[in-house]
């Protein structure tokens, strides 16, 4: 067989190695990475049940890594799932009320982005190497909260790399905003600025699309790059949890080898359910992937309609990281379901933009038949909370909720009986005040550090760590900018 490597989704026909698939982080037409086939697993799952979760992120990753050595990528993975994460299952499979959860919350920044972005850091480090290049890599990042912090966590310290993050000064959760001014690492920065999550995301696109900028920074020695999750090296580590948890039922004897089962996965840019997508191509036996939205369900509307329009009215929710209307990683579930039609692909692209909406004919609507797509509404998302958490003390946070409720619905109304795992993104603790209030109305006006002791006394989780220290740290970044701003501080921070 050809070896693995890497193409756009939008007709480039240059392949890449992986390695410069990584680096490179999207391609130069604009396209997506996506592996010239789809690899299979060939050792028996029951064989795979016995590893623990590193020895099987190297079987999988390996895979769709041909240019890392096993050497190389073992030290990636053994430097990303340690004692960061508070459990050694490193993704637990826990059952309360009559569910399966799958708790991807348990690494230093409690949300499922630590997953892929305790790897990454270590991943780029080494196919920057492979690459041949000199440079000192620099992550420039805008966050609305999470992504922010679990890259800074991921890169800090990481030899020949740097990561600054700009962030809404007003516009994050208390907890969220202490998580990343306490940041520590001498090659982190964070910066506050004045204004909204657009203005530092455009900001940052500006100093992306700046070339005068790039020139200056490549005679001192940097280039850019960045850690949002349109990098295949983000999507790679998360093909590993969904054999993880199909393996520990396989190995609790509540699943028969090659018994199929659903995944439900509260959505936002569909890089995760598209991870899960993969893993079934590879031969994990999946029946359905129900897509969760929330109120903003431009993909609930895609998989029904088979149109997936962006214009409509956004929604703040109470589960922010799904507040998104366009769904990056979907362009690359449209190439695979069209047969691998790039020119196909780049044509609704270029429509998505353009009008703002593309529809899909019949036969890749078929291809599509193995998801679901379900919504809840910010009552339902409440309601899931309280229910679950009445009937075994187990508490979800909201984004869980809201795949918890549309498996619910789901059930009821396809009279499917089929094992579920429903994907817990975040911890509770990440969002108390949602949760809480969600339970009893009275927490409205409770503040935030507050809310955390009363969480603690009411469920059978514990406070994590991460949260426990967070009072205590000391804060090590107080820059605040203005928007206008942003480029003269990367240029300050880099000396340039
Ligand atoms: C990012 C995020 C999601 C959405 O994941 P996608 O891969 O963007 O679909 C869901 N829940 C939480 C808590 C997240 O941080």
């Amino acid at each position: 067989m050809k070896d693995l490597v890497y193409y756009s989704t939008r007709g480039d026909s240059r392949s890449v190695s992986a390695a410069e698939a990584i680096v490179n982080g999207i391609a130069a037409d604009g396209g997506l990475y996506v592996p010239s086939f789809i690899p299979q697993i060939t050792t028996p799952l029951t064989a795979l049940a016995a590893l623990s979760y590193q020895e099987l992120a190297q079987e999988i990753m390996q895979l769709y890594l041909p240019d890392f050595s096993a050497a190389e990528l073992q030290l990636a993975i053994s430097q990303a799932y340690d004692e960061k994460f508070a459990t050694p299952a490193i993704a637990p499979l826990v059952n309360h009320a009559g569910t399966y959860f799958l708790e991807l919350f348990h690494g230093p920044t409690l949300a499922f982005k630590d997953m892929a972005l305790s790897i990454l850091p270590h991943l780029l480090r080494i196919a920057a190497q492979k690459c041949g290049l000199q440079q000192e890599v620099v992550i420039l990042t805008a966050t609305s909260g999470d992504t922010g912090k679990a890259a800074l966590a991921g890169f800090a310290n990481v030899s020949g790399t740097k990561i600054i993050v700009f962030f809404p000064e007003h516009g994050v959760s208390p907890v969220q905003k202490r998580q990343m001014v306490t940041q520590e690492g001498d090659n982190t920065y964070v910066v506050g600025i004045e204004g909204n999550f657009d203005d530092a995301q455009s900001g940052v696109k500006a100093i992306f699309a700046d070339e005068k900028l790039r020139a200056k920074m490549a005679s001192s020695g940097y280039i850019f790059s960045s850690a949002n999750s349109i990098n295949i090296g983000r999507l790679i580590p998360q093909i590993v949890y969904y054999f993880y948890a199909y393996l520990r039922l396989l190995a609790r004897g509540e699943i028969k080898e090659g018994q199929a089962i659903n995944f439900a996965v509260p959505t936002g840019n569909f890089g995760n359910i598209l991870a899960a997508y993969y893993a079934g191509c590879m031969g994990l036996p999946i029946a359905k992937l129900i897509c969760a939205s929330n109120t903003n369900k431009v993909l609930f509307d895609f998989f029904s309609t088979g149109v997936y329009n962006k214009e409509r009215k956004f929604h703040v929710t109470m589960s922010p990281s799904m507040d998104i209307l366009i769904s990056s990683n979907l362009e690359r579930l449209l190439y695979h379901a069209s047969g691998e039609d790039s020119q196909w692909v780049k044509k609704q692209m270029q429509a998505l933009h353009n009008q703002g909406r593309y529809s899909i004919p019949a036969p890749v609507q078929k291809a599509l038949s193995d998801f679901v797509g379900g919504y809840a509404t910010e009552a339902e998302t409440g309601s899931a909370i309280k229910s679950v958490y009445e009937q075994s003390n187990y508490l979800i946070d909201p984004h869980t909720a809201v795949a918890y409720a549309v498996v619910q619905k789901y059930r009821t109304a396809a009279k499917d009986a089929t094992p579920t795992v429903v994907v817990a993104t975040a911890s509770p603790y990440k969002f108390a005040k949602d949760v809480l209030t969600s339970i009893d109305g009275k927490y409205k006006n409770y503040d935030d550090f507050t809310l955390l002791q009363e969480m603690e006394q009411l469920t059978v989780q514990a406070l994590p760590q991460a949260i426990k220290e967070l009072e205590k740290k000391p804060v090590l970044h107080t820059k605040v900018c203005e928007k206008d701003e942003m480029r003269q501080i990367v240029e300050n921070i880099l000396g340039l």
